[in-house]
Order: structure tokens, then C-alpha cells, then sequence
């Protein structure tokens, strides 16, 4: 019986493995460790395939997020943080590290509902807010593009403009994907990506980094990530030791030439999920919102019938690997309790972590691995 992980790094790894190798190598003759000259290749490569002024390599997904909220903190306030009645707009369907982020930089999140259709944060629900009489404190809006799939980018931009907001796109997940001919990235005032090992481009361990058009907030993330001083010696900021490893940035340089790649084949294997499951009553396959050209960091569905654990056990005993991304909301968990504002009701968030379960969607694995993941999900049912 076949093995099918959710995620096959070492497969990964043998696909690349000449490429990688050498880039370690290269690495391990000049031996500078620390900011070394393969931070600043992949730099410039990335913000050359974004279409973006400036990257910033920083240690992880999470740093880049908290780093381009302090920034913007320090841009448009002047002060190290933000107040706590400056509120940030965002959705409670996501990873943990999109709400700690705007905690760390001392905001208020205010979370608002996701479309369940998209699993996106629902650009009326932002409007919704703004147009309330609590939205005179809010400062941002941090959009996610969960499972790589891009938010209505248009609308938020628009809403921004008009409430003289702030945005940071939290892209941890959506790297190579599009809304309508534009990277995700280039949207915002800056851009938090994630080179976590699992992501679509994926480090050998922690990773991360800032994308902006913006040259005020791209030194202050530079500065910030170094100790918070131009001169290492003398810090103007309160800093952090945050820079992008020198062998990460190596790998990941190496990685970045295949991810037109596997992201097109990510694709195909959603498409032909989408073809089998489209007709099965059982499940709700996700939908892509066009003109989003979706780069599926996970293909995930709704469990319309049945019970969610049974199904995951029948799928795990056949040696399927799944996950359930997300199970709790944010507005749910212990660290958001009594430091959050919330729009309105949540239930679509809620309800979509009550019956969502993501399959594998490896982009290397073979047609036969797919076809057994349909044919063992479709007998889950029965
Ligand atoms: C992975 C992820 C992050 C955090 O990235 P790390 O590199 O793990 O710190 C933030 N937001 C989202 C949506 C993520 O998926």
C-alpha cells in the first residue's frame, strides 16, 4: 500500500538535490555565515519575480509580519509600537502567527468573517466594519491569502485607500500566486512571506521575508532585523536579532527556480481532485475566485456528511495523510481572549474549522498516489 504524506520533503529534495548541493556547497568554501553574499542574491531574485522594489530576507514568516508592523509603526506614528486602541483588521480563519504578529507590534486585531467559499477574508465584512462607528481606530488591514489563494485584492486596496489604511498582506502561504496579472506581494504597503520547510518554497528550516515598494519601510525592516541600529553599534530602534540565515537564503535561491514548477503542478493535481469530487454530495471543493490564479499551498474541502475524525482515521489507516488547517478560530484561542474586537458574527470561520480537512497535494507525488487518495476519500464516505 502506498505511503501518501501530506507533504514529501525528501522527494522534494532528490528532485533538486544537484542544485541544492552545490549552492551548500558554495556556502561551506566561503563560510560567511552571517549576511552573507547569498542573502542578497535571493533578495534581488525575489523581488525580481514579485515585481517589487525592495526584499528584505528576514529568520522567519512570523518575524517578517511582526518586523513590517513595527516598521510601519515607526513610519507612520513615530513611535516603537503601536497603541492598543489602534486596531488592525484581518481574519480569525488563519495560522496563529497573522494575530500574534499584530499583538506583538501592541495593535488590537479586529477579526472579521471569511467568505466560505474562498476560506478568504470577506472584503463586505471589512466594508461592513469601516462604515461602523468603532472603525475610527483602525490603522491596517492584514490580509491573508490562505491555502495560496489570493484575497479580492481590488476591494481591499480600494477600502484601504478610502480609510487611509495601511496594508500588510500576509502571503506565508500564496508565493507565485496572482490576483488578476499581479504577484501577491506587490499589493501592499509591504508583504510577510514564509520559507517554513513545508510552504511552497520551502527552506531547510526557519525562514522568512519582507516584500515592499516602499524604501522608508524596507530600511527599517533592515534595521530592525539587525539589533535596530544603520550602525550595529549604536541602535536608534528597538531591535531584534532576526536576519535570514546564509545558507537558507543559498536553498532557497536554488529552490526559487522551480517554483513556476510546482506550483503549475500543484494545480493540476487540484484540478483533478476538483473533476472527481465535484459531483459527490459527501464534500464542497473549494472554490477559486477568478480572477485569483490559485497556487494551492493546501487543497482543502468541507465535509458536508459524516464525521470529520472517522474520516481522517479511515484515510490515515490506508496511510493517507491529512490535516485539519484550522481547527480553532483565533477569536477562539486562549492568547486572543479579551484582546480582540470583533465585526460581527464569525460563524462562517467557525463553521468552516468545524468541517474543513486538507489532502495531500504534494507536487510530486505520482498519478497513481492521486488517484488512490480519490478512490480512499470516496470509500471514507460509505
Ligand atoms: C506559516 C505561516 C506564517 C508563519 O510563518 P513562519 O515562517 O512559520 O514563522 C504566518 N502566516 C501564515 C498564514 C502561515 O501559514
Amino acid at each position: 500500500m502506498p505511503n501518501i504524506p501530506m507533504r514529501d520533503l525528501r522527494r522534494e529534495y532528490e528532485y533538486m538535490k544537484d542544485d541544492i548541493d552545490a549552492a551548500i556547497a558554495k556556502c561551506l568554501q566561503h563560510q560567511r555565515w552571517i549576511l552573507g553574499p547569498e542573502v542578497e542574491e535571493l533578495e534581488s531574485a525575489v523581488a525580481q519575480y514579485l515585481g517589487v522594489q525592495h526584499c528584505v530576507g528576514v529568520s522567519s514568516g512570523t518575524d517578517a509580519l511582526v518586523l513590517s508592523l513595527r516598521a510601519l509603526a515607526i513610519k507612520t506614528k513615530g513611535q516603537e509600537y503601536f497603541d492598543q486602541h489602534d486596531t488592525i483588521i484581518t481574519t480569525p480563519f488563519t495560522f496563529t502567527a497573522t494575530g500574534e504578529a499584530i499583538l506583538r507590534a501592541r495593535a488590537t486585531p479586529v477579526f472579521v468573517d471569511i467568505d466560505p467559499r474562498t476560506y478568504n477574508i470577506d472584503p463586505l465584512k471589512i466594508k461592513d466594519y469601516l462604515e461602523s462607528d468603532q472603525a475610527q481606530s483602525a490603522v491596517g488591514i492584514l490580509p491573508v491569502h490562505l491555502f495560496g489563494q489570493a484575497c479580492d485584492m481590488d476591494a481591499i486596496m480600494k477600502l484601504a485607500e478610502e480609510y487611509n489604511l495601511f496594508v500588510v498582506e500576509d502571503v506565508a502561504q500564496a508565493l507565485g500566486g496572482k490576483w488578476k496579472e499581479k504577484k501577491l506581494g506587490a499589493f501592499g504597503h509591504a508583504a510577510a512571506f514564509s520559507f517554513f520547510p513545508s510552504k511552497n518554497l520551502g527552506a531547510m528550516g526557519d525562514a522568512g521575508l519582507v516584500a515592499t515598494h516602499d524604501n522608508e519601510l524596507a530600511e527599517l525592516v533592515r534595521v530592525l532585523l539587525n539589533h535596530g541600529g544603520k550602525d550595529k553599534y549604536n541602535a536608534q530602534h528597538l531591535g531584534y536579532n532576526a536576519r535570514l540565515d546564509t545558507i537558507q537564503a543559498a536553498v532557497l535561491t536554488a529552490k526559487l527556480h522551480y517554483i513556476d514548477e510546482l506550483n503549475e503542478r500543484r494545480r493540476k493535481i487540484a484540478d483533478y481532485y476538483n473533476e472527481q469530487f465535484a459531483r459527490n454530495p459527501n464534500v464542497s471543493i473549494p472554490t477559486t475566485a477568478a480572477p485569483a490564479f490559485h497556487v494551492y499551498h493546501q487543497y482543502s474541502i468541507i465535509i458536508r456528511k459524516g464525521n470529520r475524525k472517522e474520516i481522517k482515521d479511515h484515510l490515515r489507516s490506508a496511510s493517507v495523510g491529512t490535516a485539519v488547517y484550522y481547527p480553532t478560530p483565533l477569536h477562539q484561542m486562549g492568547v486572543f481572549c479579551g484582546r480582540f474586537v470583533s465585526g460581527e458574527s464569525l460563524q462562517h470561520s467557525e463553521q468552516v474549522a468545524n468541517s474543513i480537512i486538507s489532502l495531500p497535494i504534494e507536487p510530486l507525488l505520482p498519478q497513481n498516489s492521486i488517484d488512490f487518495v480519490v478512490a480512499t476519500t470516496r470509500s471514507a464516505f460509505n
